[in-house]
């Protein structure tokens, strides 16, 4: 191999998208959800994705990290193909077991939290790492302890669910996935079930993250975020990407009457 070749190997190597959809689609029975998205996201780089309610988002979340199956097209985390292997031009849907393998990877962080009631929010975070990693107890409650501090609950371990406020629990719930060591975190309107005076905490939260390099996908209609720490909005509508680009561009000076008429509802 001569050194161009070398240097070219390196280059591709170094660009492979975190994210990659290419043409996916989604049905449930006849009510077409998805409908051909295409887009990427680069290692490090925050996507927020925003649309009205109904457009697609969070089934296109869902796609990513194979919740659901897509329909037809294709959906590449880090390189790896979601949810199928390929064999001979034919794709072969993996076994539960390899698409929770894959899933692994990638962090997700709900509306609702979704903690487990009656464990504390240590436990709650030491739960995947030393059930599906067999991290050990220890190690994991170091760990866990860390993360813990990273969202700004370090006198929280103790505690339960229902002894938290609803920011206390996004953050926990934050923790949680992190504790995976994900490669990708999605985030499914993480704020929209807050009261408004506990958002701050959260985007705060999101917005370390993203400084210290994590890929994420952030449905959210907190635009004043999606500004400041993304790298590229992409609005969807009816299953379709209908804009994107870059946030401060787009927001300002939305170039399609839908993003227009949608951006003028939640501005
Ligand atoms: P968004 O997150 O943008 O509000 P969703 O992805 O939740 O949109 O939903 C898009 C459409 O898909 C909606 O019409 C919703 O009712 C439908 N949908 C989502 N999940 C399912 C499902 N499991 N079965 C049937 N329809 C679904
Ligand atoms: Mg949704």
């Amino acid at each position: 191999m001569t050194s161009a070749q070398s240097a070219e190997t390196r280059v591709q190597a170094e660009t492979t998208p975190m994210v990659q959809a290419d043409h996916v689609y989604k049905s449930f029975g006849a009510l077409q959800v998805l409908r051909g998205i295409t887009l990427e996201v680069e290692p490090g780089q925050v996507m927020c994705l925003i649309g009205p309610s109904g457009s697609g988002k969070s089934t296109f979340l869902r796609c990513v990290n194979h919740l659901e199956s897509v329909t037809a097209g294709r959906l590449y985390v880090d390189g790896d193909l979601i949810g199928y292997r390929e064999r001979g031009g034919k794709l072969y849907e993996l076994s539960a077991k390899d698409a929770a393998k894959q899933r692994r990877d990638i962090g997700m962080v709900f509306q609702h939290f979704n903690l487990f009631p009656h464990r504390t929010a240590l436990d709650n975070v030491i739960e995947a790492p030393t059930q599906v990693k067999k991290v050990p107890r220890d190690k994991a409650v170091a760990r866990a302890k860390d993360l813990l501090a990273q969202v700004g609950l370090s006198d929280k371990a103790d505690a339960y669910p229902a002894q938290l406020s609803g920011g206390q629990q996004q953050r926990v719930a934050i923790a949680r996935a992190l504790a995976m060591d994900p490669k990708l975190m999605l985030f499914d309107e993480p704020t929209s079930a807050l009261d408004p005076e506990l958002v701050g905490d959260v985007l705060a939260v999101m917005r370390d993250l993203a400084k210290d390099g994590m890929t994420m996908i952030v449905v959210t209609h907190e635009m004043g975020f999606a500004r400041e720490v993304a790298d590229q909005v992409v609005f969807m509508d009816e299953g379709r990407v209908i804009e994107q680009g870059d946030p401060q561009e787009m927001l300002s000076n939305p170039k399609h009457e839908r993003t227009r008429a949608f951006l003028s509802k939640i501005l």
